[in-house]
């Protein structure tokens, strides 16, 4: 048994577990900006788990997460002695610790996706099946988080607001939230989908009126269904079992080390 899992006990290392398979599957689907960008999950009474900076995602395991309080100060090291990026930590903490309260973050830079947050329309939420499975969508516009002003938490927070669970940050890429790792990993997978539909279609027609649109009543109500456990399980729940299980036939076991 690693001296991290003796450390934190049982109830933290099976979060550890899921997280690192976060970021094996990301790495799989190509969801990631080398060392960069961040998926975090509320651990604790003010704990957070965060990626031990410098590493790759396919380098991340179950004991090299690092145990954060809401300030960003580490908890547990894991077993590197890496520290973590605090500017980019300060955005999460301030969505798990708002009113939203939200238990899964996760944050990409992902090309398709910064294309469409920088394009003034937005993503286009009738243009495709992938575009009506993830509700509204909230916009930020680009500004640094290591910026000296201390109220771009707040102003991130004001603009995803009380419901949407998609940030696109204006050239800069997407934030997504949910309350486990199946349903936070199936709207990023949505997500990404749904912007490589809307480039696709926009490099291949001249104006709006080249391509159709679903109208917003029927957007909404296929939202509904989806939302309402139409497999049988809740969102995204068999979709990232299956996705895991692929990971783990070409990734091996390793991550829960
Ligand atoms: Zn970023
Ligand atoms: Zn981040």
């Amino acid at each position: 048994m690693s001296d991290v899992r003796e450390r934190v006990g049982e109830e933290e290392w099976t979060l550890r577990i899921e997280l690192a398979a976060a970021y094996q599957v990301f790495a799989l689907l190509g969801w990631t900006h080398l060392i960069h960008t961040h998926i975090t999950v509320k651990s604790g009474e003010n704990q957070f788990l965060i990626n031990p900076l410098g590493f790759l995602w396919d380098e991340i395991t179950a004991s090299s997460l690092v145990t954060v309080d809401g300030d960003g100060q580490i908890l547990e090291h894991g077993s590197t002695q890496s520290s973590i990026n605090p500017a980019g930590f300060k955005i999460h903490s301030a969505i798990h610790t708002s009113v939203r309260e939200m238990e899964w973050v996760m944050h990409i830079h992902v090309a398709d996706v910064m294309a469409v947050a920088s394009l003034k329309q937005g993503l286009i939420p009738g243009l495709s099946i992938y575009s009506m499975d993830i509700g509204g969508i909230s916009y930020h516009d680009f500004e640094h988080a290591t910026s000296e002003d201390s109220d771009v938490c707040d102003r991130m927070i004001a603009d995803l607001g009380p419901v949407n669970k998609v940030l696109l940050l204006r050239n800069h890429g997407a934030i997504t939230v949910g309350d486990s790792v199946h349903e936070t990993f199936y709207l990023t997978y949505q997500l990404i989908e749904a912007c490589r539909v809307q480039l696709l279609t926009l490099s291949a027609t001249e104006t709006d009126s080249d391509y159709s649109i679903v109208p917003e009543a029927i957007v909404e109500e296929t939202y509904r269904i989806v939302q309402a456990k139409y497999t049988g399980e809740e969102f995204g729940k068999l979709e990232w079992e299956a996705i895991r299980r692929k990971m783990e036939s070409e990734q091996g076991l390793t991550y829960q080390q």
